[in-house]
């Protein structure tokens, strides 16, 4: 079996945290991924702007990632950011397609409140044209959905096979045993905004860089 599938976790990280970054790396080892892509968009088309530059964000992702080998950052979204408009996952992925071609094998990772969340999204039922969907669990956002839409595009494309997602390029929806970490940015900036610790949420370099630069009211 080959380890050629690319796999991209789009997000704001705004800061990024161990909710992310625990996820992605037990993912890599649950599917069998050589590494995993940290995504980071411009401007998130789905939330408030993020209270962190770019750069900043981007700063923390790379100080996050230094010591580990099977997570790398993938600045495609920042790069086109200089139209200034939101970051579309679907045109990330067509452009993804356009560089790479049809037959490599393209996984995007998503939280299970982003799953919930993906009717809200452009062209969301074509996503799986592009790429594999790998779910990760999230502590308070349930496994099942009242979206009929949703559901039924669920049960007609999930599979349980990890092979299915090696032999094929996209197509297929997977619900990963990722462990579950009770974490939100949000409530990192909150905790920061209020003058508490977040040390035990992030990477200790992340943490040093909040409070050096003063972010989220540090
Ligand atoms: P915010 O609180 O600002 O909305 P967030 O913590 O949800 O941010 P994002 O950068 O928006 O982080 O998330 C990027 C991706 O990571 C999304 O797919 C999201 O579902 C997923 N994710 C974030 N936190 C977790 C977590 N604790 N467990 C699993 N997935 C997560």
């Amino acid at each position: 079996m080959t380890n050629s599938l690319t796999a991209l976790f789009g997000g704001t990280f705004d800061p990024i945290h161990y909710g992310h970054l625990l996820p992605a790396i037990a993912l890599a080892k649950e599917i069998r991924l050589s590494h995993v892509s940290l995504l980071p968009n411009h401007i998130p088309p789905h939330k408030a702007q993020p209270e962190a530059t770019t750069n900043q964000r981007v700063e923390m992702i790379k100080l996050a990632i230094e010591n580990d080998p099977i997570l790398s950052i993938d600045m495609r979204e920042i790069t086109k950011s200089i139209l200034d408009r939101p970051s579309y996952t679907i045109e990330t992925l067509q452009a993804w397609r356009v560089e790479n071609g049809a037959s490599p094998g393209l996984a995007f990772i998503l939280g299970q409140d982003s799953l919930l969340s993906l009717p809200t999204w452009n062209n969301w039922q074509t996503l799986l044209n592009y790429c594999h969907l790998l779910i990760c669990r999230r502590p308070g956002y349930a496994e099942t959905t009242n979206d009929q839409a949703l559901k039924e595009w669920i049960t007609q494309h999930q599979t349980k096979n990890i092979d299915d997602l090696h032999r094929h390029a996209n197509g297929f929806i997977y619900f990963a045993n990722t462990p579950l970490e009770d974490i939100s940015a949000t409530e990192i900036r909150d905790k920061i905004s209020q003058k508490q610790s977040c040390e035990s949420l992030l990477p200790p370099k992340v943490w040093q860089y909040i409070q050096q630069h003063h972010l989220y009211g540090a």
